[in-house]
């Protein structure tokens, strides 16, 4: 009995090896019979994880009727996204595992963990074996997730030097966002640039250069990141027309290419803690996502398209304790604008009321001194900030048509779509509170604060996502995995849960075989 027991352990304790060793072989044969893919697309949502693509989908699917292209990719696969030096990464660490294949610790832009070596990225392997490349994004081009595919360099923060790696790189393509941390004069890295070859535009330029004629395309739509997706006026354009443009002029050069496009305000808003921003933010990925894919549709035998995350942001949740099994991510349709707009808002409106903002001590100025007693007796009060709030979110106060108070007791299940988004969006009594208790920090005694805080629009984004059934647990990043989909050739080695690194360990074996 014992002896049949131990062999019975024994061999199950083979089986498992042997199913370890039966992938580890499947892989390398998988990476050894890759099928030459003349388009590869990376896409990379900073701080998209499940919840945020979950998230979209959801909004997406009740308001349009279509969830997102990118959960609908045939091939879907999990990875794990730690630094060698944190269990929760950030954007410098994981971009460099997803571009060059090795972990290395936080702050670091595609160097080893001790900041000795640099690591060869998938889009410098890509250069090498004869293709064209693209580095797209909706920040800044020299943040640390563009610039791991690129640039060398110890700290993610070196942002001039990271410019000039990017410079030096010789990528045919680089859009969406301008620099961070660039200099004047002689060094203008936009001038630096030009003297390099590159066609360097600038917002209404970018549509109209004449792709035929330039040799490399340097172009951003402001001179630091593209407005958010929530925010964007409708006829400037997003991460969606800089792709187009990215492959209009890639195909022109007659070879093949590797591009990598990244969504990078979803890390934003899940810092910011704010649902309908983030959400929209990962819409407008997809939206790029959709142009490769109808792309891809006409060269099906060419293209492989991947989308990953560098990590989750915010702690997310789809649902929230007061909601239970109410789910009303639709909600979130009523926000108008991000919230940091939204805090700007707030601060117009106290403009308006209170005067000009003082800058420096009161009394330098005998001219000013009488306009500034007048605004001195000025206060804002609550009440004026009110339509403010359900203009931007359509959160009620003071309800007349429904009950005031909490919902608990209110069946929504029963209450058609009109009374039930009414009835969700009526504050209760506590959160009209919570909301005065904030406006009283921000503005005390009807006047501003010193220390300029935002209290009135952290707190009513906070109430209105728990109002829409979406809770955060961070104000920064978390260790969950990621999901990572896969379209077209050789997606098929895009599958199990893996480390983020292998991304740029496949990519990388995927663009060194000869294209035709
Ligand atoms: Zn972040």
């Amino acid at each position: 009995m014992k002896r049949s027991l131990f062999a019975a352990l024994a061999a199950g304790a083979f089986l498992a090896l042997s199913a370890v060793q039966v992938a580890a072989q499947t892989e390398a044969d998988q990476l050894k019979n890759l099928k030459p893919a003349k388009y590869v697309f990376l896409f990379i949502g900073d701080g998209m994880s499940l919840p945020q693509r979950m998230m979209a989908e959801e909004f997406s699917r009740s308001t349009t009727g279509k969830g997102l292209t990118i959960n609908a990719m045939p091939q879907q696969s999990y990875s794990k996204t730690s630094s060698a030096s944190n269990f929760i990464t950030d954007s410098a660490a994981s971009g460099t595992a997803i571009a060059c294949g090795e972990k290395t610790n936080n702050g670091r832009i595609g160097m080893d963990a001790e900041g000795k070596k640099n690591l060869e990225s998938v889009a410098e392997v890509a250069k090498k074996n004869g293709r064209a490349i693209g580095i797209l994004t909706s920040i800044t081009i020299n943040h640390a997730t563009p610039a791991s595919f690129y640039a060398h360099n110890v700290s993610r923060d070196n942002y001039y030097d990271i410019g000039l790696d990017l410079v030096k790189s010789g990528f045919e393509y680089f859009g969406g966002g301008g620099l961070q941390g660039n200099r004047s004069g002689d060094n203008d890295i936009y001038k630096i640039a030009e003297k390099a070859g590159y066609t360097v535009a600038y917002k209404d330029e970018v549509p109209k250069v004449d792709l035929k004629k330039a040799d490399k395309l340097f172009v951003r739509g402001h001179n630091g990141q593209l407005p958010y997706a929530i925010d964007k006026p409708a006829d400037e354009w997003g991460l969606a027309e800089y792709t187009q443009q990215c492959i209009d002029f890639l195909m022109l050069k007659n070879k093949p290419f590797f591009v990598m496009v990244e969504g990078g305000n979803i890390d934003h808003h899940g810092h910011s803690n704010d649902a309908g921003s983030s959400l929209r933010e990962t819409m407008e990925m997809d939206r790029a996502v959709s142009v490769i894919m109808d792309f891809a549709k006409k060269h099906p035998n060419d293209t492989l398209v991947v989308v990953t995350g560098d990590h989750e942001t915010g702690g997310l949740t789809l649902g929230f304790a007061n909601t239970q099994y109410e789910s009303s991510i639709y909600l979130l349709g009523n926000q108008k604008c991000s919230s940091d707009e939204f805090k700007n808002k707030v601060n117009r409106l106290a403009d308006s009321i209170l005067g000009p903002r003082r800058f420096g001590p009161p009394g330098r100025n005998n001219n000013n001194q009488n306009n500034q007693d007048n605004a001195e007796e000025k206060t804002i009060k609550f009440d004026d900030i009110k339509p403010l709030i359900t203009e931007n979110f359509g959160l009620v106060f003071d309800n007349q048509e429904a009950p005031r108070g909490n919902n608990a007791n209110v069946n929504l299940r029963s209450a058609d779509n009109n009374a039930r988004r009414k009835l969700n969006l009526v504050l209760s009594k506590s959160e009209q509170d919570r909301i005065e208790e904030a406006f009283n920090r921000q503005f005390p005694n009807g006047k501003r604060a010193g220390g300029g805080g935002d209290a009135v629009a952290n707190t009513v984004v906070a109430i209105f996502d728990n109002k829409c059934s979406v809770g955060w647990t961070s104000g920064a990043h978390t260790a969950l995995p990621v999901d990572t989909s896969a379209y077209g050739v050789n997606s098929n080695v895009f599958y199990g849960m893996y480390e983020n690194s292998d991304i740029a360990k496949k990519l990388k074996a995927i663009v060194s075989v000869p294209v035709k």
